[in-house]
């Protein structure tokens, strides 16, 4: 029996291209994840020179990996593995790469993440169901606010994934927040979706002067993005109270492909794209894997990518992962609690993704 919630029926879509069953169990997506990470290590032995070396440094041969203990021994990947050769994590020619996602990083190196054309469709076709799980239905207006980007970027991502759930797109990119406001009114889009930062600093730039309530906005989504902001308890009930609707959560850095986890309206976790990702929790100190529902750091190894898949990359965000039903329909995928807190390292990736990053630089050479 297909699910009632669209975003777990677009995961057990999935899945079913490889197990054989109408309604898709808990136990089948395990069995699904396992063989995924097997087939992964694998496939990343044979095509990546980084995963090469490093299975071998460390006496691993893809081949014993038959649980998921086993497949918890392989070394982690780090951000600062990418940023020395990114190069070296490709598993196919560069003429199969559509698209490089880059982050500047605080020292002036850029971090690289390469996608192939079926891995960015794939990711609009995963925010699409999401969005038809936030009710974007026929002719719903989504008002798009994230700096305009290059071709496939993420505003197309997200533009592409608004039309494909049926509802009409509207984009107005980061603008002056007065500008922004005078768009929402003539607009009256039922979902608005941007980067954390710009819509908190929005919310607070103009509740004190309009009723934001009149807009008759449904949904705020805030985008996790590559930088981490808090979006507490207190957050999110500032930008509730001030539109008088529901401001929810999304996961999904530049490594992990940007679209990873989505909130729910009922907000009892992120609902976890499990057909594309396997997501563990490390002990922060240890780095042992935790049991379910203990709070440590991410890491994620992505299940499907075959242009530059990334196995065990630590995230260094902390939360916990959730397994239980959610009132929207959810049973069997499991979420993650929103980001709590970033873990601290030498080259933190204090900057966004490019174009962001360039009209940041704009804006302070226009104000200085
Ligand atoms: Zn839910």
């Amino acid at each position: 029996m297909p699910s009632l919630n669209p975003f777990e029926e677009w995961v057990h879509q999935r899945i079913r291209e490889r197990i054989n069953s109408d309604e898709i169990t808990k136990s089948d997506l395990e069995k699904y994840k396992l063989n995924k990470l097997k087939e992964m290590a694998r496939y990343v032995y044979d095509r990546s020179l980084f995963y090469k070396r490093l299975f071998e440094k460390n006496r691993i041969k893809p081949e014993e990996i038959n649980s998921f203990e086993d497949f918890s021994r392989i070394p982690f990947t780090t951000a600062k593995d990418v940023l020395d050769n990114p190069y070296l994590f490709l598993c196919i020619t560069q003429d199969g790469i559509l698209r490089g996602f880059t982050i500047e990083e605080a020292n002036g190196k850029f971090r690289r993440i390469f996608f192939t054309k079926d891995e960015l469709l794939n990711i609009i076709g995963s925010i699409s169901a999401a969005f038809k799980m936030l009710g974007i239905n026929d002719n719903d207006i989504v008002q798009i606010v994230f700096p305009f980007e290059a071709q496939w970027g993420c505003n197309y991502l997200v533009e592409e994934a608004v039309r494909l759930a049926g509802g009409e797109v509207v984009s107005t990119g980061s603008i002056d927040f007065e500008e922004q406001m005078q768009k929402i009114f003539n607009i009256k889009p039922k979902m608005i979706i941007g980067s954390n930062p710009y819509l908190v600093d929005m919310t607070r730039a103009l509740a004190s002067k309009y009723d934001l309530r009149k807009a008759e906005v449904k949904t705020i989504l805030l985008s996790r993005g590559c930088d981490f902001h808090p979006f507490t308890k207190s957050i999110r009930e500032e930008i509730e109270k001030a539109w008088g609707c529901k401001a929810l959560d999304h996961y999904g850095t530049m490594e992990a492909g940007m679209a990873n986890a989505i909130e729910c309206s009922y907000q009892s976790g992120l609902h976890i794209n499990e057909a594309d990702f396997y997501y563990e929790v490390v002990d922060v100190k240890s780095k042992k894997p935790l049991a379910l529902g203990d709070e440590g750091e991410l890491v994620f190894t992505t299940l499907s990518r075959t242009g530059m898949p990334l196995i065990r990359f630590r995230t260094r965000d902390v939360s916990y992962l959730i397994d239980k039903s959610c009132k929207c329909g959810v049973s069997t995928l499991r979420s993650m609690a929103g980001i709590k807190r970033k873990l601290k390292n030498g080259s933190q990736n204090n900057l966004l993704l490019g174009s962001f990053n360039i009209i940041k630089r704009l804006k302070s050479i226009l104000q200085s």
